[in-house]
C-alpha cells in the first residue's frame, strides 16, 4: 500500500496520478485520488490499475492544487468499499484519508466505536481514524487527530486532507516510510521517495516516527511530535522487497542496500558456479552484488512479464499458481548444463521458490544454489505486511536443510540478520518477522 500527497503544487490530480503511477509495484488492487480547491473535496476511485481507473476527463473533475491519492493491495478484504482515500461528509467539515499500513488495536477500536453507534463500510483501519476522530467531538481537526494519534497503536503512515490543510502522520517506530518532497513552493509527501522524480520534486526530509506535519497556507509546514516514546523501526522489508531500487528510505538507497546483501552472500556463502542471476525484479541488485563480490558473470537467465502484477498480492492460492507461470521466464539457451547462483529477496511460503528451481532445473541447470536477502521468516507480521499467517510459513516449520531440501536446491543459505543490518548502514529497522521482536504490544 501507498499514500501520495501534494500540497499547493498546481493540478495536483495530474501530479497524484503520476505519483501514483511511480507507486503502483506498492499495490495493483485498487486506487484513488481526492482533492481540493479549497471549497469542496472531489473524489474518485476504483478497484484496478491507476492507468485503468484515471483518464483525462476524470482528472479534470478532480479540482484544486491540493489531493491525497493511494494505491491498494489486498491483504484483508477487498472490494471498492475499500479503496481509498476514503471521503467523510460532516457539517463541521469534509476529510479525506488515505492509510498506509495497519493498526494492532483496531479490533479493540472497532468494537468500541460500533458500542458507541458507529457504523463500518469497510475493513480498513482509515474508517477506524476517522470515526475516532468525530467519536472523540473536538471541533479543531489537528486537535482531533492529536487525540486520536494517541489512541492508535500500530504501524501506519497516513494523509488526511480537509478543505485548507495536509496532515502527514507516521507512526512511533516508523514502521512504515513517508517522505516529504518540494515543488515549486509546494509540498510532496510519498511512501516512496521514487514518486518525487516522477512528479518533478525534490527531497526534503523523511517524517520522523511519531510526527505528525501539518501543511498549511501562508505558513511553514509545522512539525507535531506526538509520540511519548519514538524509535527508529523501520519495516525491513520495504528495503528487501516492496520499495523500488530508485528509492532512499530512511537515507538508504534501495538498490544499494540490496547490492550489499549480494556482496555479503557472496562472501558467507561462496559457490562454484558458472553464473549468477537474481529473480526480477527485487532480487536483481543482490544477483549483481552477488556477481561482483565473486567473480562470476552475471546474466538476465529468467525474463519477467512486466505486464502482469506481482503474484504474491493476487489473492486466491489459484490465481498465483497461475500468475507465476505466466510471469516468469528463463533463458534455456544460457542455463543448460550450468551451474546456478540464485538470488531471491525472501522465502515467506517457499512456493514460488521451488518453481523457480523447478523451472531451472527443467531448462537444464546442473545445480542452482539459492542465496536468499534475508533471514528466515518464522514470525507473523502484524503490521499490514501479507507476509501470511504462521502456519504458511515455512520457515516456522522447516529449518534451512528442511527447506532446502523442499525448494529443491543444491544448496541454501540466507543473509544473517547482523549482515542486513549493516546492508542498511545501520539504521533501526523492525525485523520482527525474522527474530519476533516486535517493537509494538501485540493484542
Ligand atoms: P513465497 O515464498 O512463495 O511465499 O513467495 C516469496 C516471494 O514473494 C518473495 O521472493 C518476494 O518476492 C515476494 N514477497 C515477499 N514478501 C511479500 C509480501 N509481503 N507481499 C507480497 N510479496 C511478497
Ligand atoms: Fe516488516 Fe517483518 Fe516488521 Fe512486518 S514484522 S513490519 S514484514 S519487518
Amino acid at each position: 500500500m501507498s499514500v501520495f500527497g501534494v500540497f499547493k503544487c498546481g493540478n495536483a490530480a495530474e501530479l497524484t496520478y503520476y505519483g501514483l503511477h511511480a507507486l503502483q509495484h506498492r499495490g495493483q488492487e485498487g486506487c484513488g485520488i481526492c482533492t481540493t480547491n479549497g471549497m469542496e473535496l472531489y473524489r474518485e476511485r476504483g478497484e484496478g490499475l491507476v492507468i485503468e481507473i484515471f483518464n483525462e476527463k476524470k482528472l479534470t473533475q478532480l479540482k484544486g492544487d491540493c489531493a491525497i491519492g493511494h494505491v491498494r493491495y489486498s491483504s484483508a478484504g477487498g472490494g471498492v468499499d475499500n479503496v481509498e482515500p476514503f471521503l467523510f461528509r460532516h457539517h463541521t467539515g469534509d476529510f479525506s484519508i488515505a492509510l498506509n499500513g495497519s493498526l494492532v488495536n483496531s479490533n479493540q477500536l472497532q468494537m468500541s466505536l460500533e458500542t458507541q453507534g458507529s457504523i463500518f463500510q469497510s475493513s480498513s483501519d482509515a474508517e477506524i481514524i476517522a470515526h475516532l476522530m468525530k467519536m472523540n467531538r473536538i471541533k479543531d481537526k489537528t486537535n482531533a487527530i492529536e487525540e486520536v494519534l494517541t489512541m492508535i497503536e500500530g504501524a501506519y503512515a497516513f494523509l488526511i486532507l480537509t478543505k485548507d490543510k495536509l496532515y502527514a502522520c507516521r507512526d512511533a517506530n516508523g514502521l512504515q516510510p513517508l517522505s516529504i518532497g518540494k515543488r515549486n513552493g509546494g509540498y510532496i509527501v510519498a511512501s516512496e521517495t521514487c514518486a518525487f522524480e516522477a512528479v518533478g520534486a525534490t527531497f526534503v526530509r523523511d517524517v520522523n516516527p511519531g510526527e505528525m506535519v501539518i501543511f498549511e497556507k501562508g505558513a511553514d509546514p509545522k512539525s507535531i511530535l506526538f509520540a511519548d516514546k519514538s524509535s527508529h523501526k523501520m519495516c525491513a522489508m520495504e528495503l528487501v522487497y516492496f520499495a523500488r531500487p530508485d528509492s532512499e528510505i530512511e537515507g538508504v538507497n534501495v538498490h544499494t542496500f540490496r547490492k550489499n546483501c549480494g556482496k555479503y552472500l557472496a562472501r558467507l556463502a561462496p559457490v562454484e558456479a558458472d553464473l549468477v542471476m537474481g529473480v526480477p525484479d527485487s532480487s536483481i541488485s543482490g544477483a549483481i552484488g552477488y556477481a561482483e563480490e565473486s567473480g562470476i558473470p552475471y546474466e538476465i537467465g529468467l525474463i519477467k512479464n512486466k505486464y502482469i502484477g506481482r503474484t504474491f498480492i493476487q489473492p486466491s492460492q489459484e490465481l498465483r499458481e497461475k500468475g507465476v507461470r505466466l510471469k516468469l521466464s528463463p533463458v534455456r539457451s544460457l542455463i543448460t548444463g550450468k551451474r546456478v547462483v540464485l538470488l531471491d529477496d525472501s522465502i515467506v511460503r517457499g512456493t514460488t521458490c521451488k518453481r523457480i528451481v523447478r523451472m531451472l532445473k527443467s531448462a537444464g541447470a546442473k545445480e542452482v544454489h539459492v542465496r536468499i536477502c534475508c533471514p528466515p521468516m518464522p514470525h507473523p507480521c502484524f503490521y499490514g505486511v501479507d507476509t501470511s499467517a504462521r502456519e504458511e510459513l515455512v520457515s516456522a516449520r522447516l529449518d534451512v536443510e528442511g527447506v532446502r531440501q523442499m525448494i529443491e536446491a543444491d544448496s541454501l543459505f540466507y543473509l544473517p540478520e547482523e549482515y542486513l543490518r549493516k546492508a542498511g548502514n545501520e539504521t533501526g529497522l523492525c525485523l520482527a518477522c525474522y527474530n519476533g521482536e516486535y517493537p509494538t504490544r501485540l493484542y
